[in-house]
Formats: structure tokens, C-alpha cells, sequence
């Protein structure tokens, strides 16, 4: 029973939904990686995050956050928040069972091993959280799994800060978008989904609930983004059932003050039908996606009387806010919530996909850095919506005033609309995104290229060596030449052919040592983007990314790859695979410019592309990967939006390759496993090889394109590069069988999961001999 004389805790009037946890140095992911090396004790890896975690208090404080009601978020993570959601409820994937203590709690060394693997077993599972770059690990559920209130560190962590005088807000993923997300665990019966186990998980969150109030924590945060997703493997109704069985037993049931008000968070996209849902349960509070989503068109039930996080500031993008706007929106809010509910200004999502602090970048155009908020500057402007919000407008009339001219200051500085680039997409037809037929083309290529039945290729880079490192950053510096620096990029790529040749790959490629980021480096080389130097986010666990900003119109000045292609293939009599980055995956891992629709941005990025691939193929270069692993990524949440994004992002690609003979063999490469999702779009693109990551999630994709009727090239990865291990021929070769066993033999490639370039040649080489020793063993069994 809820206890309505006890009056919900003050939330103040403005909170950011969490906030970057590697670091504005990426103080974590050195210090986890040297634990990992051996080089630094758990004791180091606690040390650091502690101070981490002090450090974000104080910034966020020192930014507006109030610090005497829980408006800093305590949302830390050694590697994934999913994976630690699994370890406070016990849920450790059963190969892993016995890293675990008798309390069923992980050390840093068993939780690492979760998410990296070990010997033969396999690491959990990793896929894209909703349509961010961010990755997580995907909880294993059976019917036996036991849920028990295993390791209490957000607890502490929260204890930790309210020791220091600040009252955080514990930030979990709430108990249905944990199931909802998870897979069942292998063994499980057919029919089986994790969601089935909710009324045994439920007491475990209660308990934690209970932990966190008895520490005195007066609102938690669930997040529960499965609720904006149709994309998530259940279907709509039955979310809604878990999410009322859930919030009845963590609200209703349990009572205030025996746990802390929930705040219900629902980052990534509107509610939609979910929130009348989400209103009427008894959760205290909830977040709204103001800026993916829209607001409600009319009163909702349930709302009033609740504490509503109006996320107006987008978590996904670097612009400065509209705050004018934002606080229009705010403001229609409250009308539509009612007098009784407390609105507060908030980001659409956790911080986490954003970098820290543009005042950290000195090198950036001071007229671009005027029109960027990161996450300390997103704080700060919610900091002055809660101050508009809560003393009036006038108050900050000031900051309004300076957001809206730095606004119309984009609209009118140079290179944002370039007429030559206008002009050129407005001329293009239909012919100039279509090639001829595939069959013609199939044997086109099969007569230039002379491949046996199998053929190996890897998908691009070969591991980046601390020398290459050393060596970029010395020139970066300016403490090496260019023409130093790139005889060494060429003595790499030498070394990188001939360890092909030796191991015997059919379709080679350069390695790419030139690249810092496969993005980045074409937006280095391209007009209309500029780079950072310490904006880095989180892609995976230790991983980070510098996504570069897409501001103006695009266009490419000189060639970009085609002497390092050239070089490549002077090398050999093997065919040599240029290799580019699709114009969806340079958006979707760029922050773009949100002043026009992002088709337009893509043919632009396309038209660029097809220029250097034009180029490439008048230097006589035989086949051209064209990498877009992030096409899925960007794939709207929502299934109404989707047909309109897979239109334009199929398109773009097509602008970019269709403009080849028929002979030239274009690749392309995509990152994740759920095939069947956009298969009809994958056939869209119509490349003539297609490869996809397969051997984490043991092939499941091969049913999918069997199923489909698929007909052109695809190489379903048989080597998992997101872990150290070194999979044994006998592994390559029995996930070789089962993809011969159901697609047609012909249309079958051999290759690696993804690019090479995170992994040590220890493990590189032996694995590629694997695979080539697989590949020779089922060819010798092929009829
Ligand atoms: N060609 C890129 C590489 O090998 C592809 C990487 C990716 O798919 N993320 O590194
Ligand atoms: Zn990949």
C-alpha cells in the first residue's frame, strides 16, 4: 500500500540523467587496462574510480547541481552498467559461476573476465544499447538462474558520496529493460524468454531498494528505455504487463520510507503508448525524452502529482540548446502535468555519449566551439533552465539571450552552406544510385579475380602496434616528418602484406596504420568536419572513441587512400581490397549538425566517397570495402520511423558505390549479428560481399539469411575480435560447417568478426592460421 501522507522527496528542479565515468582523460580505461596487463593491483583500479567519482560529484556541484537533494547521479561503472546490473542481482552467466564467492559476488578480475572471456569460455554476448555507439553485455537468464541481492557496491558507492556531504541519486537499469534485453541462457527450453522470470527478480530489486533507503537514499533512478523501443525482442503488450507487475511490487508493495522514491528513467525516444502505462503504476517520478520525443498531445492519467524530469537537453548531440525553447517546452509541461506535479529541467539521456568539456579543446575554431555544449556545458544549461524554472525567466533572460545568438550565428558563418555542394545533389537521378544486374556482375568479378570456393579476407585493420601509435603521435607533434611518418606507415603495410601472404589470405588488404579511427581519418581528409582532441566517449568497457563534428557542407579536396591502395597492391599479385567508411556509419559516429534533415548530410558525405572510390577504381583496384558497421545503429527505436531512415541510409550508400564498372567487387562490412532485423535493407545496399559479425553469438544469423533467400556474398565472421582469445581451428572449422551446412557454399566468405585493429599480433596470427586451416580443411571435403 502506498502511504500518501508521506510527502515525496524534493528533487530540486534540475538533474542530468548520469554523466560520462571513463574520465576526461580516460583515467579508467588506463588504469583497468593496466590491471589487466598486471601492471596496477585492484587496490589501483578502486583508488582511481574513487577519485572519479569525487571529481564528477564536485564538477557537477560547481556546474549548479544541487547537492543537498539528489540531483548528481551516482552512475558509475568499471565497464558496463548492464553487466553490473547483472552482478548486484547474481546473475553471472553460469560458465562463470564459480568466479563468484560464496556470497555469489565477482572481484574486479572475475567481473572482467565476464566481459573478456577466458580460455574457452566465451565472454557475455556484446550488442548496441538502443541507437547510441555505446555497447553492452547481454545478461544470460534461464529457468534456473538464481537472482539473489549479490554484491551491494552501488550501495557503497552511494554510501561513499553521502559520506563526502552529497546526496546522489543511485542510477540502475530497472528490472524489465534487464530482462527485456537479456537472452535466454543456453539449455533454456523452447519458448523461453527471460521476461518469464520477472516475479523472481523483483524481490531482489526490493531488497536493494530497501539497502539504498536504509542508507539513506531518498530517490533512486530505474532506467527502463526498453519502453521506447519497439527494437527489443518482446513485443510491446508484454512490456507493459512486466513494467505494471514490476513498479505494482516495487511502489505499491513496498512502501516509503522502506525505500527510496523511484524515478523511472526513459532515455532514447518518446514513451508513446507506454506512458499512460508508466503514470498509472506508483513510481514517484519519471523522465521524458523531450527531445527524440515530443510531448503528450493531451492530459495524461496518473500524471498528476508526480515529479516529471523534462529532458529537453539532448544527451546524443554536441549543439548548444535552444534554451528559449527548452523552456517553452518545460513550461507546456507543467501545464499539461498540472499544478501538483514537480517538473524539472533535465537531459534527454545520461551524458555518456557526449565528451566532457569543450573548454578542453584549445585547438578547436573558437567560432565553432561557441555553437558546442558537451556534457559540462549541457549541466550548465540545465542548471539555467531549473533557475528559469524555478525564479522565472528574467532571472535568466541573459543566458537566453546569448544561447539564441549563438544560434543564428550558425545559420550565417561560412562553410555551413556551400551552393557548389547544394548544387550537385540537386542534379542527381535515379541512374546514379544503381548498378547493373548482380548476376553479370558475379561473373564479371569471378573472371578478374580468380577466387577459390571459401575465399579469406579480413575486414581492414591489422593491430595498431604501440610503434604506430608512437609513431602518429610523434608526427602529430610535429617531432617526425611527414615523409618519415609515412615510410613507416609503408614498411608497416609491407609487413602487414607479406604476414597475408605467409598465412595465405586470398583478398588482401592494407591494414589500415594510417588510420587513427576508420571515421575519423575520412574526417580529417574531408571538408565540413572538424576533430577534437580529448572528446572521447565511451564505446565499450575500456574502449573510447573521438567522434569528430560534422558542422558544414561536405566535399573532399584531394584523394584520401589511394596511394596507400596503390602502394598496397604494388606489393602483390593478390587482390587488394580498398577500404573506406560508408557515409551512414561517418554520421552515426560523428556528433552532425541537426540544422537539416541527415539524408541530406549523408549524400553529401556519399558524393565524397564516390569521388575516392572513382579514383580508386581508375588505379586499377579490383575490390572496395565500403564499412558500414553502424548501419543498424542509427535504425530508429521506433518501427514507424524506420522505413523513412532505411530509404535514406540504403540510398547513400548506393550513391557512394553504384558508380563502378561491373567488375569491381564492392564489400561491405556490418558490425552486429541481428541480421534478419533490416535484412530486406542489407539486401538494399546491394554490395556484392557482405560481412557481419556471426561467432560471439554462434552464428545464429545463418538461419536469417538462409531463410531470406539471400543472394549475393556474405561472410558471417567466424572469429570473435571483441575478445583476446584465440578460437582453435577445430572451433573456426565446426562454425565454417554449420554456414555451408545452410547457405550456398558459393556464396560464402571466411573472415574475422571485425577489424583487427584493438587486438595484439600474439593473437591476431594464430588466430587467422586457424581459420585458413579451417578454411582448407571444408574446402577439401567440398564436393
Ligand atoms: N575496416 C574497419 C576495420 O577493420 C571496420 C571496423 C568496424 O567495423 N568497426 O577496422
Ligand atoms: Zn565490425
Amino acid at each position: 500500500m502506498t502511504d500518501t501522507t508521506t510527502a515525496v522527496p524534493d528533487l530540486g528542479s534540475g538533474t542530468v540523467l548520469g554523466y560520462p565515468r571513463v574520465g576526461p582523460r580516460r583515467e579508467l580505461k588506463k588504469s583497468i587496462e593496466a590491471f589487466w596487463a598486471g601492471r596496477a593491483t585492484a587496490a589501483d583500479v578502486e583508488a582511481t574510480a574513487t577519485e572519479l567519482r569525487r571529481r564528477t560529484r564536485t564538477r557537477l556541484a560547481e556546474l549548479g547541481l544541487r547537492t543537498d537533494v539528489p540531483a548528481i547521479p551516482s552512475a558509475f561503472s568499471f565497464y558496463d552498467h548492464m553487466l553490473d546490473a547483472a552482478t548486484v542481482v547474481g546473475a553471472i552467466p553460469a560458465r562463470f559461476a564459480g568466479l563468484a564467492d560464496a556470497d555469489g559476488r565477482l572481484d574486479l578480475a572475475g567481473y572482467s573476465t565476464v566481459a573478456r572471456g577466458a580460455g574457452d569460455d566465451l565472454p557475455a554476448e556484446m550488442t548496441k544499447w538502443f541507437d547510441t555507439n555505446y555497447h553492452y553485455l547481454v545478461p544470460e537468464i534461464g529457468p534456473g538462474t538464481v537472482f539473489r541481492f549479490a554484491d551491494d557496491r552501488p550501495v557503497r558507492e552511494f554510501a561513499e558520496a553521502l559520506a563526502e556531504g552529497v546526496l546522489t541519486r543511485p542510477v540502475l537499469v530497472g528490472p524489465v529493460t534487464f530482462l527485456a534485453l537479456a537472452k535466454a541462457a543456453e539449455g533454456s527450453p523452447e519458448g523461453f524468454v527471460p521476461l518469464d522470470r520477472l516475479a523472481d527478480l523483483l524481490p531482489v530489486y526490493a531488497q536493494l531498494l530497501e539497502a539504498f533507503a536504509a542508507a539513506g537514499a531518498t530517490w533512486v533512478q530505474l532506467d527502463e528505455p526498453a519502453l521506447v523501443s519497439d527494437a527489443i525482442d518482446v513485443p510491446a503488450d508484454r512490456v507493459y504487463a512486466a513494467l505494471t507487475e514490476a513498479y505494482a511490487a516495487l511502489a505499491t508493495d513496498l512502501a516509503r520510507p522502506a525505500r527510496p522514491a523511484i524515478l523511472v528513467g526513459a532515455p532514447y525516444g518518446g514513451l508513446g503508448d507506454a506512458l499512460p502505462v508508466l503514470a498509472a503504476t506508483d513510481v514517484e517520478g519519471l523522465t521524458l525524452d523531450l527531445v527524440r520525443g515530443t510531448l503528450p498531445t493531451g492530459p495524461v492519467a496518473g500524471l498528476a502529482g508526480k515529479t516529471v524530469v523534462g529532458g529537453v537537453i539532448d544527451g546524443h548531440n554536441v549543439w548548444r540548446a535552444d534554451l528559449g525553447a527548452a523552456l517553452d517546452t518545460l513550461e507546456a509541461l507543467q501545464a499539461l502535468a498540472g499544478p501538483e506535479s514537480r517538473i524539472l529541467a533535465g537531459t534527454s539521456t545520461s551524458l555518456l555519449h557526449v565528451p566532457h568539456d569543450v573548454e578542453d579543446e584549445p585547438n578547436l575554431d573558437p567560432t565553432l566551439r561557441g555553437w558546442l555544449a558537451f556534457a559540462d556545458q549541457k549541466v550548465a544549461e540545465v542548471a539555467v533552465l531549473a533557475k528559469g524554472l524555478a525564479e522565472g525567466r528574467a532571472v535568466v533572460a541573459a543566458e537566453l539571450a546569448a544561447s539564441a545568438a549563438s544560434l543564428a550565428n550558425r545559420t550565417t558563418a561560412p562553410g555551413v552552406v556551400r551552393p557548389e555542394v547544394r548544387a550537385r545533389l540537386a542534379g542527381l537521378t535515379d541512374a546514379d544510385f544503381h548498378r547493373g544486374d548482380y548476376a553479370a556482375r558475379a561473373a564479371a568479378q569471378q573472371e578478374r579475380l580468380h577466387l577459390p570456393p571459401l575465399p579469406t579476407t579480413t575486414i581492414g585493420s591489422f593491430p595498431q602496434t604501440p610503434e604506430i601509435r608512437k609513431a602518429r603521435a610523434a608526427h602529430a607533434k610535429g617531432e617526425i616528418t611527414t615523409e618519415q611518418y609515412e615510410a613507416e606507415m609503408r614498411a608497416e603495410i609491407k609487413r602487414v602484406v607479406e604476414l597475408q601472404e605467409e598465412i595465405g589470405l586470398d583478398v588482401l588488404v592494407h591494414g589500415e596504420p594510417e588510420r587513427n579511427d576508420m571515421v575519423q581519418y575520412f574526417a580529417e581528409n574531408l571538408d565540413g568536419f572538424a576533430v577534437t582532441q580529448n572528446g572521447w566517449v565511451q564505446s565499450y568497457g575500456s574502449r573510447c572513441v573521438r567522434p569528430p563534428i560534422l558542422w558544414g557542407d561536405v566535399s573532399r579536396p584531394a584523394p584520401i587512400t589511394v596511394d596507400w591502395t596503390t602502394y598496397t597492391a604494388s606489393l602483390t599479385d593478390k587482390p587488394v581490397k580498398g577500404m573506406l567508411t560508408g557515409p551512414v556509419t561517418i554520421l552515426a559516429w560523428s556528433f552532425v549538425r541537426n540544422d537539416q534533415p541527415l539524408g541530406d548530410t549523408a549524400n553529401q558525405v556519399a558524393l565524397a566517397l564516390r569521388d575516392e572510390i572513382g579514383d580508386l577504381e581508375a588505379a586499377g583496384i579490383p575490390v572496395i570495402q565500403v564499412d558500414e558497421p553502424a548501419l543498424r545503429e542509427l535504425l530508429p527505436l521506433r518501427a514507424a520511423d524506420q522505413p523513412a531512415y532505411l530509404d535514406w541510409s540504403v540510398a547513400s550508400f548506393r550513391l557512394a558505390t553504384a558508380g563502378v564498372r561491373e567488375d569491381l567487387q564492392i564489400h561491405t562490412h556490418l558490425c552486429y549479428s541481428e541480421f534478419g532485423e533490416i535484412i530486406g535493407a542489407i539486401d538494399g545496399l546491394d554490395a556484392d560481399v557482405t560481412s557481419i559479425e556471426a561467432a560471439r553469438s554462434k552464428m545464429e544469423i545463418l538461419g536469417d539469411i538462409a531463410g531470406a533467400g539471400y543472394p549475393r556474398g556474405i561472410g558471417p565472421g567466424v572469429y570473435d575480435i571483441h575478445s583476446p582469445r584465440v578460437p582453435s581451428e577445430g572451433e573456426v572449422e565446426e562454425l565454417l560447417r554449420s554456414a555451408v551446412g545452410s547457405i550456398d557454399v558459393r556464396q560464402v566468405w571466411v573472415n574475422p568478426d571485425c577489424g583487427l585493429k584493438t587486438r595484439r599480433y600474439e593473437e591476431v596470427t594464430p588466430s587467422l592460421e586457424h581459420i585458413i586451416e579451417a578454411t582448407r580443411a571444408v574446402r577439401a571435403t567440398l564436393a
